[in-house]
């Protein structure tokens, strides 16, 4: 038994040191079209932003255009960035020296999404609604 367990517990550490490893985040002001999605840095650096098809969109939002933007995710290969997927969270703004994350709000139905577009109830488009990440999904937008 106690073999068992320690088999499990080394069996463990590789998936974990590649997860810690791997994690990053990365943050610039967000570059958009007509080029694809990125963040460039105070310096002039430019890191290139995958991520799933619900993420494609929040990069696209002109909203964001240019603001000092923050995603969790990978780094690929230096300049490349493949951001969490959109249940993660893994986007945010930076404003006043506060972190909030990207949402969407629907005040006539108070339905809360992290993708742009119409509301799944009233078809009315949301709004952008950052927000500190500490509040609930369910907490309505002030
Ligand atoms: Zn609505």
């Amino acid at each position: 038994m106690l073999n068992r367990r320690l088999f499990l517990l080394f069996a463990s550490w590789p998936a974990a040191l590649l997860r810690a490893k791997s994690a990053a985040s990365a943050r610039g002001r967000l570059r958009q079209a007509p080029l694809p999605p990125a963040l460039v840095t105070p310096s002039g650096r430019v890191m290139a932003l995958e991520g799933d098809d619900a993420t494609q969109k929040v990069l696209h939002d002109p909203r964001l255009k240019d603001l000092d933007f923050e995603v969790d995710g990978a780094l690929l290969a230096p300049g490349r960035f493949r951001i969490a997927p959109i249940h993660e969270r893994a986007l945010f703004v930076w404003r006043g020296g506060r972190k909030l994350v990207v949402t969407y709000w629907c005040a006539t139905c108070s339905i809360r999404a992290w993708v742009p577009g119409p509301c799944q109830c009233c078809q009315e488009d949301m709004a952008l609604d950052l927000r500190d990440p500490a509040l609930k999904d369910t907490d309505p937008s002030d």
